[in-house]
């Protein structure tokens, strides 16, 4: 028996059979060919070339319709590149000049052109290398005829490994066949991993050389909830991982009815649950997993959504559906968070070297004043319609908040002039997402009404850490003192100054936190809406003296390692199915 340690991408447990997907990467031999045949090997490249566009219009309209509008987005790219002739020109070219075989030609421009990506260093550009390399092994199996991938032919349910799985393969996965997979390398943020959690299906990425352990047929257990895959799983392990998985499947039936239940300990405190979004239509999730609204509404997905840059107009339609759908619950709109490996590397024309800690979010913002204020026209627009509060994400000194209510004030000023209504008193908050911010909370806490603490970029700004690199993933947790210091005297700030205070990182929507942030004294929690009722069932289960407890145990440990084994055994002790996996037993 072999366990692999890898990275939790799409939660759940799969038992089954391995399927090894090959390394697509076939040696294609250089070839010469005889004068006449040029124009044969061309009329193959274009035929290739459009049999190719064909197929990714499918797979994006296919995915479009059973996954949604954002998946499908990853195929806008690959179908963009088979209509550049910055690529395609040089392979006509090489073709007529070299004489070489359509393979040759396509297979030597896409790898030069994927090799040029992935020197550019950054995790964005590596994602596009990935994206070349598909396109290639799409083009070269169109030419040598290799129309049926072996994904498409599966007849029984199968776990699938790959060394790296591209987006179009995710895509295909059928759940009926496919019920999880594993991959050699990927991190949380890859394509990949959003199709994974955009089919549910367990899934673990960043496993290393997990595919040079096993053959096809190996029996194999993925642990999606703990980023472990299990290779020739002894008795004791299958047992332990199917009764892990029956009390999850009966866990979250049961979840589904705690849904509509308050969020009330047992003691009588009340805490509110929000929801995070991304998308207005997000909002029915939230209120059918008993969110009691939105509190964090990434508004960038606007502009990551879409290939123009959205108009006033667009915004104030978003904000409107979005309230109409609330019904008269809060909507926390967060401005633009573009930037890091959002949006704007991608259209730079010269790369920032260290993007996350370069221009992005509120700073992006303070450099593109007309999209900035085209933003918070529409959100002042919207203010009139409903219970709207915004928030300016990556404060990270005093100039950037107070330059951003000016600018906030200027646009007021203009609607006043133009006779535009909106609500004057519309709450004004901030994210707390870098250690300056969380610092200096008390200054912070004069200018703002309330504060939002954004763990998953505070946690990789503390520990200096990237969020989305699989290399340091294990360097990277809530559970480390510093940032629950960090966590501690923001919330003492908030509540000696009165600022309203949530959390809106993805900690608030692990069931494993949900104790000690409580006890730590947050009220307001804003999450995945997925994970409301896991979160709830915990907070119906604690009192506060318990939590309070487990707060100051935890505030006495000096290593993340105490932190999380404490925090597992007291949860472990009141909603022992909420651990949701087996790791570390
Ligand atoms: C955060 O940083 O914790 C946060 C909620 O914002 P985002 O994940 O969008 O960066
Ligand atoms: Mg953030």
């Amino acid at each position: 028996m072999d366990v692999v340690k890898g990275i939790a991408v799409s939660p759940g447990v799969a038992i089954g059979r391995a399927f090894v997907l090959g390394e697509a990467d076939e040696h294609v031999p250089h070839r010469v060919v005889a004068a006449e045949e040029v124009g044969h090997q061309l009329e193959r490249f274009e035929r290739a070339v459009a049999e190719s566009i064909t197929d990714l219009q499918q797979l994006r309209e296919r995915t479009a319709r059973e996954l949604g509008a954002e998946p499908a987005k990853i195929f806008e790219f690959h179908i963009g590149l088979l209509h550049d002739t910055s690529l395609l020109t040089p392979i006509r070219q090489e073709i007529e000049r070299e004489h070489v075989t359509a393979e040759w030609a396509v297979s030597s421009r896409f790898k030069a052109l994927a090799s040029q990506f992935k020197g550019m260093g950054n995790e964005v550009f590596r994602q596009k290398a990935n994206d070349v390399l598909d396109l290639d092994r799409r083009v070269l199996g169109r030419l040598q005829g290799a129309t049926e991938s072996r994904l498409a032919q599966l007849t029984e349910p199968v776990i699938v490994f790959a060394h790296e799985l591209t987006p179009s393969q995710a895509a295909l996965l059928d759940p009926a066949k496919v019920i999880g997979f594993a991959t050699d390398a990927g991190g949380r943020t890859s394509h990949t991993s959003i199709v994974a959690r955009a089919i549910g299906i367990p899934a673990v990425a960043g496993c290393q050389r997990l595919t040079h352990l096993l053959e096809e047929g190996d029996s194999v257990i993925v642990d999606g909830d703990n980023g472990v895959v299990i290779v020739a799983p002894n008795d004791e392990a299958l047992e332990r991982y199917s009764r892990q998985r029956r009390s999850m499947e009966s866990f979250l039936k049961s979840l589904r009815e705690v849904a509509d239940l308050p969020a009330v300990t047992r003691d009588g405190t009340k805490v509110t649950l929000l929801g995070n979004i991304e998308f207005p239509r997000e909002i029915e999730s939230v209120l059918a997993n008993g969110g009691e609204g939105v509190g964090l509404y990434r508004t960038e997905y606007l502009y990551l959504a879409s290939d123009t840059e959205p108009s006033e107009e667009d915004h104030f339609n978003a904000y409107r559906k979005a309230i109409e759908l609330l019904d008269g619950r809060t909507l926390t709109i967060r401005t633009l968070d573009l930037g890091a490996d959002k949006y704007t590397q991608l259209r730079a024309e010269e790369p920032e070297r260290n993007p996350f800690l370069g221009c992005r979010s509120i700073r992006y913002c303070l450099q593109n004043l007309p999209m900035f204020k085209t933003q918070l026209r529409a959100i002042l627009r919207a203010s009139v319609l409903g219970p709207i509060k915004v928030m300016f994400p990556l404060i990270s000194t005093m100039m950037e908040l107070r330059q951003t209510r000016l600018i906030l004030n200027d646009v007021m000023e203009e609607l006043d002039e133009d006779g535009v209504p909106f609500d004057r008193r519309m709450p004004i908050g901030m994210m707390i997402e870098v250690p300056s911010a969380a610092l200096m909370a008390r200054v912070f806490a004069h200018e703002v009404q309330f504060f939002s603490i954004g763990t998953n970029d505070l946690i990789q700004y503390t520990l200096a850490v990237d969020r989305g690199n699989e290399r340091v993933a294990n360097l990277y947790t809530g559970a480390h003192p510093a940032v629950l210091q960090l966590i501690k005297s923001v919330i003492r700030v908030a509540r000696r100054e009165g600022t309203e205070l949530s959390i809106c990182g993805e900690i608030a929507g692990e069931a494993l936190y949900t104790m000690l942030l409580i006890g730590m004294g947050l009220r307001t929690l804003s999450l995945v809406p997925s994970q409301i009722p896991h979160v709830k069932r915990v907070i119906r289960s604690v009192d506060i003296p318990l939590c309070e407890r487990l707060a100051r145990k935890v505030g006495s440990f000096d290593s993340e390692r105490q932190v999380l084994s404490c925090l597992r055994d007291e949860l472990r002790k009141v909603v022992p199915e909420a651990l949701g996996g087996i790791a570390g037993d």
